[in-house]
């Protein structure tokens, strides 16, 4: 077992550093408060090769590995926080449900401009009536022809008021082995959205009505029986979110600790007081946790995509530990940190959110129980009794 990257890993990271601080780290502050995804960094790291770092070449990627894509999230939030979510947005998220299922055609048609940094997707699983219980789900793929008509409403959909395309899970029948999911771009008629509104991160979310929208088969991404594989490839998804939380609480640590070091209260250092020497301690064991769990996660991930037990566990922890170490930095750093004029606060608000989006620490730590007794626990109430 080794705990060390190897020297071409430490040599990317080093790469994507230098690139960071010198285009990145100047904006930092103002893109954080910033609404609109920025798709000037987008297409600045598309230059720079890291956007799909671990889809094949022939798609458009980079060939490289999802620990490469993870460093990459690491060193680029080491210098702008928001630019982590471009890295997820070209790498992690429905992005690569797509390079993974998607036929040549679909990756021919939406993975270029989203590789590119010209446009992003979303997924849409969350309904009104479907979150933690997203196999609930009621938006309705009905054959029409050679394609479908889809009905239903999504919900709190990352990017969606952006987003060219929708990736869309979709029910062709009952239960879990009805889910499918298909490709709908935002102009397809019968696509429509409400009012955006924020999120407590500053992102906007909107509600999207889809109302008898015609996708043709060009457009199925995996018919009825894909709800598995789509969840495995979400895998991905949530390592990127997991990957996140700990970075940007490793963010609000370091401005912690350089305060620390340079702030002076009843004559000290704060850093000289034990009260507070005793956070960072703390801190630094939920960062090397956090740390050793992502990695356990990626080095283990089977083509490129982790196990859910993996998955679920460092999520957990990551989720939890982001949002602890943003709190305490917070409160080491007093009322500075409680400004907008420090990144502390955002970071805050942003592990907040992950620690509900993408399975909540609850479901996590359902998934995680399964594995403990090795058996299931329906969450669902008892079927009535056959009189
Ligand atoms: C920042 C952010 C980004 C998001 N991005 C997307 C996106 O891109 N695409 C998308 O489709 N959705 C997205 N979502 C939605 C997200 O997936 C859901 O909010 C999440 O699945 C929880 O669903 P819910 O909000 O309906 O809460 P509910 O399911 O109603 O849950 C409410 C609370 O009850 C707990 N709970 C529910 N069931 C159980 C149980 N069986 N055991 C223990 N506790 C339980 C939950 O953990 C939660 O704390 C996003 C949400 C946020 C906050």
């Amino acid at each position: 077992m080794d705990f060390k990257l190897s020297e071409e890993q430490e040599m990317f990271r080093a790469a994507v550093r230098g690139f960071a601080e010198k285009h990145l780290a100047k904006g930092a502050l103002a893109r954080a408060h910033q609404a609109e995804h920025p798709f000037d960094v987008a297409k600045l790291m598309a230059k720079q090769g890291l956007m799909g770092i671990a889809m094949p070449e022939a798609d458009g990627g980079q060939g490289g590995t999802l620990m490469d894509a993870i460093i990459a999230i690491e060193a680029i939030a080491e210098f702008c926080p928001r630019s982590a979510d471009v890295i997820q947005a070209g790498n992690f998220g429905p992005v690569r449900v797509l390079a993974e299922y998607g036929t040549p055609d679909q990756k021919k048609r939406y993975l270029s401009r989203i590789l590119s940094g010209e446009a992003v997707t979303c997924v849409g699983m969350t309904e009104p009536d479907a979150g933690s219980a997203v196999t609930d789900l009621t938006t309705t793929a009905t054959p029409d022809g050679a394609g479908y008509r889809i009905n239903g409403v999504k919900v709190f959909q990352t990017h969606a008021s952006v987003a060219e395309m929708m990736l869309t899970y979709v029910r062709f029948g009952p239960g879990i082995g009805g889910i499918g999911s298909v490709l709908i771009p935002r102009n397809a008629e019968g696509f429509r959205q409400g009012k955006a509104a924020k999120f407590f991160n500053g992102e906007e979310w909107v509600q999207t009505y889809l109302d008898n929208v015609y996708v043709g088969p060009e457009d199925v991404l995996l018919k009825e029986g894909g709800f598995k594989k789509q969840i495995a490839g979400f895998n991905v998804e949530r390592i990127g979110n997991t990957a996140r939380s700990l970075a940007l609480g490793r963010y609000a640590y370091e401005q912690a600790r350089q305060w620390a070091m340079q702030r002076k209260q009843f004559g000290k250092l704060l850093c000289e007081f034990q009260g507070l020497q005793w956070k960072f301690a703390d801190m630094k064991i939920k960062l090397d946790a956090g740390q050793l769990l992502i990695y356990r996660a990626v080095a283990n991930a089977v083509n490129g995509i982790p196990s859910g037990e993996d998955t679920a566990i460092a999520k957990a922890f990551c989720n939890q530990a982001g949002f602890d170490l943003c709190n305490e930095a917070m409160q080491i750093m007093g009322g500075m940190g409680y400004t907008e004029e420090t990144l502390v606060e955002y970071c805050f608000r942003k592990c907040r959110g992950w620690m509900i989006a993408g399975g909540s620490i609850e479901i996590l730590k359902n998934r995680i129980a399964e594995a403990v007794f090795e058996r299931s626990f329906s969450q669902r109430p008892p079927k009535p009794a056959k009189s």
